[in-house]
């Protein structure tokens, strides 16, 4: 098992939802690399997460990008072979959606706080 994880902001632009701890999601690592100037030097990682929505949309849904933007395609092509081995990612996309479908259609509006309804006036005349 690894570190406790913290609240993670989605990185698709669309989105940026904030991903909390217990939550599903979709992490990409990327990190840099020298190449043929001496002992080969690693940055520091960075790690990127999606949450299930926007990685199976990603995948699965927009064009493919173009090759003129190589480091698009790369998160594309990553996510493309993550998502579309197994349908984890899908269902847990779909969980969301319904989640989402019972707080928007179904959920009923609530009175805001502290509000009291005041006591019906015939009850008063009777006595
Ligand atoms: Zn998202």
């Amino acid at each position: 098992m690894g570190r406790p994880r913290q609240v993670q902001i989605c990185c698709s632009s669309k989105c940026l939802r904030e991903i909390q701890p217990h939550e599903k999601a979709v992490a990409l690592t990327c990190f840099a690399q020298t190449l043929g100037m001496g002992k080969r030097r690693s940055s520091k990682s960075e790690r990127l997460f999606l949450c299930p929505q926007c990685a199976y949309r990603v995948a699965g849904v927009e064009r493919q990008p173009s090759h003129t933007a190589p480091f698009d395609l790369a998160i594309f092509r990553v996510l493309l072979d993550l998502v579309g081995a197994d349908p984890d990612v899908a269902t847990a996309g779909w969980e969301l959606l319904q989640q989402r479908r019972q707080t928007i259609l179904y959920t009923p509006l609530a009175l805001p706080e502290g509000e009291v309804l005041p006591p019906e006036r015939r009850a008063l005349k009777a006595g």
